[in-house]
């Protein structure tokens, strides 16, 4: 067996950033409170490690108590939460990755120049409510079917921004839906750099390998993008969401495996994975060992 790791492991610039954050502090002042509005990611591992570390994940923000601070998570929040929190005298420490709040302002520009805010992206997903919540209006549209011409119908001018996760030819494919509808289409490309490097390696990787692993938690939108880009290309594509399950997968032993991680699964799963299939290289190696 021939493994290849990719060159975009574990976390993304944006989710390291906040999860050291986070860390710091739970580690410098264990007698305060912090809450996380919403997950820091989508990731089972990551949560129940940093709220065994303290963090408590609240939606609803008459949870907090008189003298916590707020965390914002890298895929921010609406408008709304602040103010909210403003109001209640809650400290905030904004963890909005930066190239979440460069679509916040591109999406605020485009309304003010009066444009109709139409997001590409997934409706029920953290970052999508944020944008959406940063303007006084906004369509949401996440498969081609979705474009509603009805909805769009009287826009005359639409602009338009990506959730920074997106895979880029279905967003470019509902962009084509608005244009087929609205007479003039501000395009926003906001995929983020990290996410488009995390795909192109992905689907060219996959073409050259015998057998992909996608390592993550089902609930990542861009962990279930890698998986859904890599299965294009190959046949053989697993979705690791347990590390422990790579003893089952039908693997040649004489395959080529390319290993890749969503931007919000931690190292130590990627480590172990490729740490299990070492063995299968090797069976006897433990007992060498
Ligand atoms: S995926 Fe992109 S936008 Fe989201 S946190 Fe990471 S770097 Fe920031």
């Amino acid at each position: 067996m021939r493994i290849t790791l990719s060159g975009n492991l574990s976390y993304c610039f944006g989710v390291r950033k906040t999860l050291t954050l986070v860390e710091d502090l739970l580690a410098r002042n264990p007698d305060r409170t912090y809450y996380m509005y919403g997950e820091i990611v989508h990731n089972e591992l990551v949560i129940r490690d940093l709220r065994g570390k303290g963090l408590s994940i609240i939606r609803d923000l008459s949870q907090i108590g008189p003298t916590g601070s707020v965390i914002i998570p890298s895929h921010g929040a609406p408008l709304r939460v602040f103010e909210d929190l403003r109001a209640r005298g809650v400290d905030i420490i904004d963890a909005t990755c930066p190239m979440v709040r460069l679509i916040h302002e591109k999406a605020r520009r485009l309304e003010a120049e009066g444009a109709d805010v139409v997001i590409i992206g997934d409706p029920l997903h953290d970052e999508v409510r944020g944008i959406a919540g940063h303007v006084g209006r906004a369509l949401v549209f996440r498969h081609p079917a979705d474009v509603d011409a009805a909805a769009l119908a009287g826009i005359r001018r639409a602009g338009v921004v990506v959730q920074s996760t997106f895979i880029r030819e279905e967003a470019l494919a509902i962009l084509d839906a608005i244009r087929a509808v609205v007479p003039e289409v501000v395009f926003e490309d906001t995929i983020c750099r990290p996410t488009s490097e995390r795909q192109e390696e992905v689907r060219r990787m996959a073409a050259r390998h015998d057998c992909v692993l996608i390592v993550g938690s089902r609930r990542s939108a861009n962990t279930r993008h890698l998986f859904d880009l890599a299965c294009g290309e190959n046949a053989c594509v697993h979705f690791v969401d347990d590390p422990e399950q790579v003893n089952g997968l039908p693997i040649r032993p004489d395959a080529s495996v390319f290993v890749a991680s969503g931007a919000s699964t931690p190292m130590s799963a990627v480590e172990r994975v490729v740490e299990l299939l070492e063995r299968r290289k090797d069976p006897e190696g433990e007992k060498h060992g």
